[in-house]
């Protein structure tokens, strides 16, 4: 079992594999299970998240595979993902920059089309032909709008090749 002093009260506490609310990722609905956790009686708490581009890609994956349509903040999450600023992704995508924004501030849903053409656009961005080809098969499919569903992620699913941390 592995121990570590708390860096407030330096008390020595466990840590373990647990749960955790991913809100750092700028989502409110991703959990992550089997995430190594610091906790002590203090009050102090974090986790130790590993690989967090390798895990962001795999949340990403969630996302643009959802028959839900994307939210504001996950399309948000899909551009930073990419490494694109919402000037440059506009861009890309042919909207203006004030349409990126206010997506992203959950002003307005992106039209239907230009949903789907997000989800390819990652894919394609990313290099994940296997998944562009599926969502393009998928393209009459209607997304249903409804609440985010919860993203309930096993660390454990983090490529050992990639991501030497695991
Ligand atoms: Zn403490």
């Amino acid at each position: 079992m592995k121990e570590m002093i708390c860096p407030n009260c330096q008390r020595k506490q466990k840590i373990q594999p647990g749960e955790y609310h991913y809100t750092e990722s700028g989502l409110p609905n991703v959990w992550l299970i089997g995430v190594e956790i610091f906790e002590c009686e203090c009050g102090e708490s974090f986790a130790f998240i590993p690989c967090i581009q390798e895990l962001h890609k795999l949340i990403a994956h969630e996302l643009i595979t959802q028959e839900n349509s994307l939210s504001g903040l996950e399309i948000r999450f899909l551009r930073k993902t990419m490494g694109l600023k919402a000037k440059d992704f506009a861009e890309l995508l042919g909207v203006k920059n004030v349409s990126v924004s206010r997506w992203e501030h959950g002003e307005f849903s992106p039209p239907e089309p230009t949903d789907r053409f997000i989800r390819l656009f990652y894919a394609a961005n990313m290099g994940l032909s296997e998944i562009a080809q599926e969502l393009a098969k998928n393209i009459f499919r209607k997304p249903k709008r409804k609440q985010a569903q919860i993203i309930r992620l096993p660390i454990d699913r983090l490529s050992r090749e990639t991501c030497m941390n695991v």
